[in-house]
């Protein structure tokens, strides 16, 4: 027998979640598909969502993978080129890529394509990672645009506060009063601003946790947005067993308990995927009721509150996230977010797609 750990993908769910992006904007909806779809698998992922307009990834392999899969619509190079053979390459395959430094404009120049290339000019109007800081703009627009081989352009920027305080009114502000002089394409919207500013949608959506059923905002569930999660990991009881009054459990001793209670052992651990740093206390379903995690996760397995499931024995099923618990809750209890858990999940973890 396998060890029972297992994420279940459903794949009518991002269907669901895609209409759902529909339903709010009629840009056209580029569906992020990077760190292997976020952990739900690139070509199953990517097959689901193929009613979007385009997918957006970073490896290049990954591009070439999907057009040999056969998909047709505008595969998006989130950080462009790395080497002068990936613009052969970008060309070969017709991939879009961003530009966002100076260097990459060098890269195309010194790489003559004849194919024509589709690029989207990266702008930094305020999240100061990647692209060209408004003084650099124009001349780097007029460059990019003087290359032959420059077919189409697409300007872009990325929001640093779409999800929170203070939003997007000065990078959005800054993005219009550089782009407004050009009758380019423009995209701006993540998951976030798509759902929360509408005058951020331009031509083209960018959005990424919103499709796998998560949400992109700390203080409005996923249900509320009426999205459906994705990965639903499970796994079973390898052991249950008795605490005494007074004694703990796991590594650290970090939980240690009041009275005598019932624990039980699942087949899940960091080395999964699962956050190390999941508190006592995080949410977990035993045999579809709610109940907590105690002590620290550990590599293969974390401890799970069975004092309110009598009725729990080894091989009672458990849900670590998905359905009935979301990914959201989890991540927050262990400090981090949704996105980081979900692309977390280790290869060792078998895949079923439905
Ligand atoms: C990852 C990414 C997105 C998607 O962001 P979500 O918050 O997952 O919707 C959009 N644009 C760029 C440039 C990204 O890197």
């Amino acid at each position: 027998m396998p060890r029972p750990i297992h994420a279940r993908i459903d794949l009518s769910a991002l269907e669901h979640n895609l209409h759902l992006v529909r339903r709010q904007t009629s840009a056209r909806v580029m569906a992020v598909i990077k760190a292997n779809a976020y952990g739900h698998g690139l070509l199953p992922a990517a097959d689901a969502l193929r009613a979007a307009d385009g997918f957006a990834l970073l490896d290049i392999q990954e591009a070439v993978r999907l057009r040999e899969a056969g998909f047709r619509q505008t595969i998006l190079l989130l950080e462009g080129a790395f080497s002068p053979e990936d613009v052969a390459l970008m060309a070969e395959h017709q991939l879009a890529g961003v530009i966002h430094s100076p260097h990459q404009i060098a890269m195309l120049e010194a790489c003559p394509q004849r194919e024509s290339l589709s690029l989207w000019l990266k702008l930094n109007t305020g999240m100061n990672r990647l692209g060209f800081v408004p003084e650099q703009f124009a001349p780097a627009l007029e460059q990019v645009r003087r290359h032959p081989a420059v077919r189409e352009v697409t300007l872009m920027t990325h929001f640093a506060h779409a999800d929170e305080r203070p939003g997007v009114a000065a990078q959005l502000e800054r993005f219009e009063s550089l782009a407004s002089p050009y009758r380019l394409a423009r995209s701006l919207a993540n998951s976030a601003a798509l759902l929360r500013y509408p005058a951020t949608h331009g031509d083209w959506v960018r959005p990424g946790i919103m499709l796998y059923g998560s949400s992109p905002f700390a203080e409005v569930s996923a249900e509320q947005l009426g999205l459906r999660p994705v990965m639903t990991l499970t796994s079973q009881l390898i052991a249950v067993t008795e605490l005494q009054a007074g004694q703990a459990v796991g590594y650290g001793g970090t939980f240690r308990a009041d009275s005598a209670m019932r624990i039980g052992v699942v087949a899940c651990g960091y080395a999964d995927g699962y956050p190390r740093h999941a508190a006592t206390g995080t949410p977990i379903l035993v045999d579809g009721q709610r109940t907590r995690t105690l002590g620290r996760v550990s590599m293969d397995m974390l401890c799970v509150d069975l004092t309110r499931l009598p009725r729990a024995e080894v091989g009672s099923h458990v849900t670590l996230w998905g359905e009935g618990v979301s990914v959201d809750e989890v991540a927050q209890a262990a400090g981090t977010i949704s996105y980081e858990a979900l692309c977390a999940l280790a290869p060792r973890v078998p895949q079923t797609f439905r």
